[in-house]
């Protein structure tokens, strides 16, 4: 799954040089050059991450970190903020808004992947290629392939992200709202039953190999996979690559 970076730079020379770099890396991006766009934005659909530049013209950069923090819906997007600033002092205003981590500028390219790689990982392992298994349920998300003991499932693109998704989330209870804005981007236009449609899909896809239990229906609030309470085996999450 290609996670989705939302640069919110004003500075045209420097959000040209992040965006190429980024699509060249296999990010989706889109920008924003003022806090009050990269909002609506976000209103429209949830990036993966947000790349915030701290001396935004109007609303500063700290000051939009704040909002998303205070939203429900948003405050778990992780952010790294950008600035030429070099004060200790700022880092640590940065850091306690809620940024994950923190850039000064000048950066290289080089440098700018690898954090948002780590920062990715840590949090939104759904964006990442490594290999997850859950009580015998292996995904890879760079050959698209999930297995149950050497048995593939045919799953169609977005029954995968759903179910990738999932596997990197489990015990947790997701409303179908939430699945919408996380698997599918797009809480505005796209119905809440086109989840029940893919789940259903999804379920019938892993009974083929008796696993569609792993997907629980919790009543009046979404859904949940389960690892199992036979096994109560926790996710395991295998580094495949070794990319910077
Ligand atoms: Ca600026």
């Amino acid at each position: 799954m290609t996670a989705k970076i939302l640069i919110v730079e004003d500075e045209p020379a420097i959000r040209e040089m992040i965006t190429y770099n980024l699509q060249k890396a296999d990010y989706e991006t889109v920008y924003a050059e003022n806090a009050e766009k990269a909002m609506a934005l976000v209103n429209e659909a949830l990036p993966d991450l947000v790349l915030l530049d701290w001396m935004l013209p109007n609303m500063s950069g700290i000051e939009f970190a704040h909002i998303l923090r205070k939203d429900k819906r948003t405050k778990l997007i992780p952010i790294i903020m950008l600035t030429a600033r070099t004060e200790e002092n700022d880092k640590v205003k940065g850091l306690e808004v809620g940024a994950d981590d923190y850039i000064t500028k000048p950066f290289s390219p080089r440098e700018l992947i690898a954090r948002i790689n780590a920062v990715l990982r840590r949090r939104s392992p759904e964006s990442s290629d490594e290999v997850v298994f859950i009580d015998a349920l292996q995904l890879d998300p760079v050959n698209h392939r999930v297995t149950v003991e050497r048995h593939e499932i045919e799953l169609g693109p977005t029954e995968f992200r759903l179910l990738h998704f999932m596997m990197t989330h489990t015990e947790r209870v997701y409303s179908r709202g939430q699945l919408l804005d996380r698997v599918w981007g797009d809480h505005v236009f796209v119905e809440e039953r086109t989840v029940d449609v893919h789940i259903r899909r999804l379920r019938k896809a892993l009974q083929s190999v008796g696993k569609d239990d792993l997907i629980q229906t919790v009543r009046g609030s979404g859904y949940r996979l389960s690892a199992g309470r036979a096994t109560n085996q926790q996710p395991i999450i295998h580094t495949k690559s070794t990319d910077q």
